[in-house]
């Protein structure tokens, strides 16, 4: 067998800290990722498996959410990412590719079915579903289309359409507006998901200091106000042991 041919639907699964043992993703993967059809779990490198699917809609499916809280058997949370596997992987580098919701406003009626989406999608990336509002046209301003594409790819604003007049055997172009819904971030310098280099703390590391005296911004405003809620959720007898308790419970929330 073609070990490649075989890799087609294939998804990298990315832990954060830790993962359980293989034979136990292997078991609660499926079940906790609702997998309907065949799946194939092996352990890639440190922290990352390779996840095979027998079946497009998985593939689909599994890249639909940007992360998965996997429980393993005692009841511990492992947090993982799903990325698009691709042949370049490396464990120190994130994939460029991924999947997003785009969107084309004010398309004539005439354009709503599958081929005509799917063919102005495909100067994107790569067309993979229409959402349900456009199959079943109940929303007619507007055709959405889910696309795996490159990140540092060169995205398009608009889309040329090219509408022939055959009776008259003339043609104009009409510009279709795509509009990326939620599309992920990428970090050319930490090749990672999930950030910038406007927000990279590798590339401005002053971000680190804002975002620390935020945090302690924060702290101090909590800190000085006792949560009523806490209070009578525990039913704390004073308002003295009241601040202690939430004082310790808020640094140990916090370191
Ligand atoms: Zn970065």
């Amino acid at each position: 067998m073609n070990i490649m041919e075989n890799l087609q639907y294939a998804v990298i699964g990315k832990f954060s800290c830790g993962c359980p043992e293989l034979d136990e993703l292997r078991r609660i993967i499926p079940k906790q990722c609702n997998i309907k059809g065949a799946c194939q779990i092996g352990l890639l490198r440190h922290r990352h498996v390779l996840m095979r699917f027998e079946l497009f809609e998985d593939f689909v499916n599994m890249m639909s959410k940007p992360s998965y809280y996997i429980t393993d058997n005692a009841g511990l949370y492992y947090l993982m990412r799903p990325l698009i596997y691709d042949e370049k992987f490396r464990v120190d580098e994130e994939t460029s590719q991924a999947m997003a919701w785009i969107s084309f406003h004010d398309l004539w009626s005439t354009f709503f079915g599958r081929e005509a989406i799917f063919s102005l999608a495909s100067a994107v990336g790569k067309p993979i579903q229409l959402d349900t509002t456009t199959i079943n046209k109940t929303r007619p301003s507007c055709a959405s289309v889910k696309v795996q594409l490159d990140l540092l790819g060169d995205l398009p604003k608009f889309v040329e359409l090219e509408i022939e007049n055959e009776e008259k055997t003339s043609s104009r172009v009409e510009k279709v507006k795509v509009v990326y819904d939620m599309l992920p971030k990428y970090c050319k310098r930490c090749k990672l998901q999930g950030h910038n280099e406007e927000e990279c703390r590798i590339l401005h590391p002053e971000l680190r200091k804002q975002e620390h005296n935020a945090n302690m911004e924060l702290k101090d405003k909590e800190l000085s106000k006792p949560s009523r809620f806490l209070k009578k959720q525990w039913n704390l007898p004073t308002k003295d042991s009241s601040e202690t308790l939430i004082r310790r419970l808020l640094l140990r929330a916090w370191n």
